[in-house]
């Protein structure tokens, strides 16, 4: 959960030096007139812990960010961080850095001089702002551009800055809203890779909220699916993946079939497969097994399925079938194996999985 493997000998922010703190929140709610924002949201980071809050726009994520950092009050709850109460302390006295979307930086400021204001703010001696201003941006890969101004910079140079500008007066908190969504895919997908990297390297607390669920599933040690102000389920990305608890966290982490099924004793017959039924499934009965595309394996040859179409996506290929019911399905195949099935290719779809959700019908 929490793990520092590498200590870069330019920098003197890693984890050793300083102690993680844990950081809950408590039953939090946050009503704004009839909207209930936050409607009792509790969760507990572990020291030097990311825990991604994921969910879609509208579900309280960024008024979670804000309380944590005293930018907003909750309505009721607490917020206390390494065992002490900062409910009512205010968002300058909380020693939390923030990564908010994008553009945040001065424009007609330096990289180093970007990184080195929140230094000022504090106090801190010319000599000592620039020394470590240097070590931050070089601990982000983006020392080569110190004397930059952030006019000059990509908007993926810009966050990398932007973080070392958070991270520069060792916060006990680092706290990124969406910090990659103005980011086009590429350097997405390089950002996330380096958030993570640094934040393993200090080992900050970290609350990160999107509504990617790639960028959760690939930067979190636990992810927290969000719904309406609450949280739905809170577990590692593999977790999380593997045994969604709700129908919401399943449709929401990954894209999903819903398939005719039939539940008895804890077993559920779908698809021509018996199978476990996961927690939080219906008891008996009728209900919806939710079953991944890359769990339904397809055989061709003289099955009562057809292939209704098939879209090549490089390393895989998603084909559309039609069971003899009528059902649906979309699957997921090697890009080679996509490419010799057509339009009416008959083919057997099996279930291949430990366990599955069935979710009222
Ligand atoms: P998210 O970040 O998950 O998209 P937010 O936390 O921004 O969601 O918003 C949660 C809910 O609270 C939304 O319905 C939003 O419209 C409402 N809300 C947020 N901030 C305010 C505000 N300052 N005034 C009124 N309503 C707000
Ligand atoms: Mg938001």
């Amino acid at each position: 959960m929490t793990a520092t493997t590498t200590t870069s000998s330019s920098t003197n922010t890693t984890a050793a030096d300083r102690t993680s703190v844990e950081v809950r929140l408590e039953d939090l709610r946050r009503t704004y007139g009839t909207v209930h924002a936050l409607d009792g949201l509790s969760i507990t980071l572990a020291p030097g812990e990311l825990v991604a809050l994921l969910g879609p726009s509208g579900c309280g994520k960024t008024t979670a960010l804000r309380i944590l950092a005293g930018l907003d009050e909750p309505t009721s709850g607490r917020v206390v961080v390494g065992g002490r109460d900062l409910t009512s302390v205010p968002a300058n006295k909380r020693d939390m850095g923030m990564v908010f979307q994008a553009y945040s930086l001065f424009p007609h400021l330096t990289s180093r001089a970007n990184v080195e204001f929140g230094l000022k703010l504090r106090g801190v001696s010319a000599a000592k702002r620039r020394t470590r201003a240097l070590e931050m941006l070089e601990l982000v890969g983006l020392a080569v551009h110190a004397e930059r101004y952030a006019s000059q910079l990509s908007g993926g140079q810009q966050q990398r800055v932007a973080l070392a500008r958070a991270l520069a007066f060792q916060p006990s908190v680092l706290l990124l809203d969406e910090p990659l969504s103005a980011l086009d895919a590429k350097v997405r997908a390089q950002l996330r890779d380096e958030i993570r990297r640094v934040q393993l390297e200090v080992g900050t607390t970290t609350l990160f909220v999107t509504h990617d669920q790639d960028e959760a599933l690939a930067m979190a040690d636990r992810v927290g699916v969000m719904n309406a102000g609450r949280l739905e389920q809170l577990d590692a990305p593999q977790v999380l993946y593997a045994a969604p608890r709700s129908a919401f966290v399943a449709d929401f982490v990954g894209l999903m079939n819903r398939v005719p099924a039939e539940v008895a004793d804890g077993q559920v017959t779908v698809l021509g497969a018996r199978l476990p039924t996961l927690e939080g499934s219906v008891t008996s009965g009728r209900g919806l097994a939710l079953i991944r595309p890359e769990q339904l394996v397809l055989t061709p040859g003289d099955g009562s399925a057809r292939v209704v179409s098939v879209s090549f996506q490089g390393p895989i290929s998603r084909a559309t079938v039609r069971t003899a019911d009528g059902t649906e399905l979309v699957t997921q195949l090697s890009g080679s194996a996509g490419a010799r099935l057509v339009e009416g290719t008959p083919v057997e779809v099996s279930v291949d999985a430990a366990g599955l959700l069935v979710a009222a019908s």
